[in-house]
């Protein structure tokens, strides 16, 4: 059903590597799509709703959350798939599944849990969505994880390093023979960064930690806001905010769509295994490319170092270190299902556990923990 009209380089139904455990075909949807829909009922993907990216996530209740902005991946995903004649149903699972594996207080806690696993193999969302599809959802019979299609993996591990690939069996194989992801994973991760990269100027703004005045300095969004005043003059406010972002989103699309498909056309690009051989596909234009760089550069000067966003992450930082401290000390205190992985893994389950967190609940257990009223 979902194959027909895919392109001749797409991940195509009929010829995926299949499941890890064998299981009957699914009926009325195809195989990725039930990939989606064990996605969509996981338990990692409903907490998804209270973890976020810059701003945590009691802050304000109209700023993107990790599950919104995977839903935003999703949608653009969709779109450019469809546009490039790929496969729709496996992007789709790809963009659910994405941050699945990130930790509580986004990149800060990340970074902080990585720190804290330093001398235990590290810490790195990316392997850790994958470790969560592969095993950690507890919700079938007959296998751990999800045990879902080998190309929705696949799409899922965006990079991981030689000594973990080595440990990865099949899904790892691509990193030791330097190999690229399928289109439908390239256009997956490109669409996350479109998402972010706009959601965040979004964010931004209202959270009035930046200004359009600072934003007039960069290319691509005044001219997406001059484009806008000269078709609706006069616009003001949110709507204009909107209607300039809008223009950028799309921008980024329609040149990520037209670039990739010059170079596969340039490439002479035919199969999946020929993408796999290639070079990266899935690019923007040189025209775009340093206009982007410019904007990022803005979010990570003006927005995600900006002192109030600081002084939240070295909170953040600070209970992702202590909560560590206090299981690896004594992992009694873990709960009971996390102590019986423990004793396989003793720090690897601490970190299972913490990464699950949403961050309110890791708010709460650093004061289960700590404050001394805090009794249950
Ligand atoms: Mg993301």
């Amino acid at each position: 059903m979902s194959t027909e009209n895919l392109a001749s380089y797409a991940v195509s139904e009929a010829v995926s590597r299949g499941r890890v455990y064998a299981e009957p075909g699914p009926t009325g949807r195809s195989g990725f799509q039930r990939d989606r829909d064990r996605i969509i009922h996981s338990t990692a993907f409903r907490r998804l709703e209270y973890k976020t990216q810059v701003f945590i996530n009691h802050e304000g209740d109209l700023f993107r959350t990790r599950l919104t902005h995977s839903l935003e991946v999703s949608q653009l995903s969709r779109s450019m798939a469809r546009a490039l004649g790929l496969n729709e149903e496996l992007a789709e699972a790809i963009a659910l599944a994405h941050d699945l594996g990130h930790t509580p207080f986004g990149h800060a806690g990340q970074e902080a849990l990585d720190v804290c696993m330093k001398a235990h193999g590290g810490f790195e969302h990316n392997l850790q969505s994958l470790r969560i599809v592969d095993l950690l959802e507890e919700r079938y019979a007959a296998f751990d994880g999800l045990n879902l299609m080998y190309e929705t993996r696949e799409g899922i591990l965006k990079h991981c390093s030689l000594t973990h690939a080595r440990e990865l069996g099949d899904i790892g194989e691509r990193f030791i023979a330097d190999l690229r992801p399928s289109l439908e994973a390239q256009v997956v991760n490109l669409a996350d960064e479109i998402a972010y990269n706009n959601h965040d100027v979004d964010d931004g703004l209202r959270a009035g930690l930046i200004t359009l005045e600072q934003l007039e300095e960069v290319d691509i969004f005044a001219a997406a806001r001059r484009a806008a005043v000269e078709e609706w003059p006069g616009l003001s406010g949110r709507r204009l905010i909107h209607e300039t972002i809008r223009r950028m989103v799309n921008e980024m699309v329609v040149d990520l769509v037209d670039e990739t498909r010059a170079n596969l056309a340039a490439s002479g690009v035919q199969t999946l295994t020929d993408v796999h051989h290639a070079p990266r596909l899935a690019a923007y234009s040189a025209a775009l490319s340093p206009r982007l760089h410019e904007l990022k550069a803005f979010l990570h000067g003006k927005l995600y170092r900006h002192y109030q966003v600081r002084r939240t992450t070295g909170k953040a930082r600070r209970i992702i270190k202590d909560l560590f401290g206090a299981f690896l000390a004594d992992p009694h205190l873990l709960p009971p299902r996390h102590q019986a992985r423990a004793v396989v893994d003793k720090a690897r389950a601490i970190a299972d556990y913490i990464a699950g967190m949403t961050d309110r609940y890791a708010l709460k257990e650093h004061r289960r923990l700590f404050e001394v009223e805090e009794i249950y």
